[in-house]
């Protein structure tokens, strides 16, 4: 496909991802253009990239923000962008006949259906949504396999982990190194952990990100729902997946081969690199995301704490489970962390909260994306419960 434009839908426009997708195809016009957006309910960005990048189709959360945005495109004068609404326009938008490739990075499992479905119309997928491989890898890795469509990790580590298997056969992987920057509590005395307001949660030390991504760093519940992304998207057990705390976020995750080789990647800390990678696999076209190799003087790795960081038990145990508790996992901690953020519950109560759901949470295995997403209620439902 070298030298034909790639047309991209992009879900989950307007986040942190999808901005940074939409700077690649701002620096690489001859490989990439916008069929269709999925924006969610920030209607002024959406205006704007709808000015910008005129895509086929756009999308918005609710009925309300797409006449909102409707209204604007017509009283500017912009014609050919039609705009849909809720799930079935992100569908539509993942769908679109002129889509080559999805950008899947709405948060959460509010884009599965959309995922799914891009899936099933047989185009590559460029994952930035973990919460859809934790709900749902089974049933997305299947349908890929089955119809031979790739899907691309572009949560920074999953993406490492891509590439260093590149290097050897899936039946001489012996582990897979999750690198965690362990987050702005890694060194915290455990018996501060009650008094962590949302603020301090908010500041990442290396990564800038969304808001409960950056709070699910803080717990460490991150790499807990990376583990299982990387059991699904790689097809390894629990037990291949081990998490190694490595606070310069230099090297993006290793992968051990059964031999005794260990191969890791390195790059800058920017989200850029790895949407460029899925968007470009299997090429790798020259970039400015140049890593200074000069100016690293030491990478230090250790051990994560499981008992400043209960979530990564909490993980693993789901791991273990499969099916329904994945899905808890994922669900409970999306309600744990928005009762931080409104200062509800303390930082602890996240983990509480989540073993409490978890530990109520009878064992299952969805078929289809309706029970993910009724299993998902069902969770959302008793961490709300916990919570209150
Ligand atoms: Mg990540």
């Amino acid at each position: 496909m070298a030298g034909t434009l790639k047309r991209l839908a992009i879900l989950g426009s307007t986040g942190t991802i999808g901005q940074s997708t939409l700077s690649i195809v701002e620096q690489f016009p001859e490989r990439y253009s916008v069929a269709s957006l999925a924006a969610g309910r920030n209607v002024d960005e959406a205006f704007a990239q709808a000015v910008r990048w005129r895509p086929r189709l756009i999308s918005m959360a609710t009925e309300d923000l797409a006449g909102e945005l409707a209204g604007r495109l017509r009283d500017a004068g912009v014609s050919g962008v039609d705009v849909a609404h809720g799930t079935e326009g992100t569908v539509a938008c993942s769908t679109h006949a002129e889509a080559d490739f999805v950008v899947s990075a709405i948060v959460g499992v509010a884009g599965l259906e959309a995922t799914h479905a891009a899936i099933l119309a047989g185009k590559p997928v460029g994952l930035a949504n973990k919460e859809c491989m934790v709900a749902a890898g089974e049933i997305l890795t299947r349908a890929a396999r089955e119809r031979n469509v790739p899907i691309l990790p572009i949560d920074s580590e999953h993406n490492a982990v891509h590439q260093c298997m590149r290097v050897g056969a899936h039946a001489e992987v012996k582990t897979i190194w999750l690198t965690a920057s362990g987050g702005p509590f890694r060194q915290l005395p455990l018996e501060q952990f009650a008094g962590i307001t949302p603020e301090q949660a908010l500041k990442h030390p290396t990564w800038v990100m969304g808001r409960r991504i950056t709070i699910d760093s803080a717990t460490m519940l991150n790499k807990g729902l990376e583990i299982i992304e990387a059991c699904r998207l790689f097809d390894v057990l629990p037990s291949q997946v081990r998490v190694t705390v490595h606070p310069q976020s230099t090297v993006h995750s290793l992968v051990e081969f059964v031999d005794g080789s260990i191969l890791a990647q390195i790059s800058v800390t920017d989200m850029r690199l790895p949407i460029l990678y899925a968007l470009a696999y299997p090429e790798r076209p020259a970039s400015t995301l140049t890593f200074d190799l000069a100016a690293l003087r030491r990478l230090d790795f250790e051990q994560p704490d499981f008992e400043r960081f209960p979530c990564l038990r909490l993980a693993y145990e789901a791991a273990e489970m499969g099916g329904a508790h994945a899905i808890a996992l994922n669900a409970a901690d999306e309600v744990a962390v928005e009762a931080f953020l409104e200062r509800r519950i303390p930082f602890p109560g996240i983990a509480r909260t989540i073993e409490a759901v978890l530990a109520s949470t009878p064992e299952a295995h969805p078929a289809t994306i309706p029970e993910v997403l009724a299993a998902d209620q069902l969770a959302r439902q008793m961490a709300r419960q916990i919570v209150a």
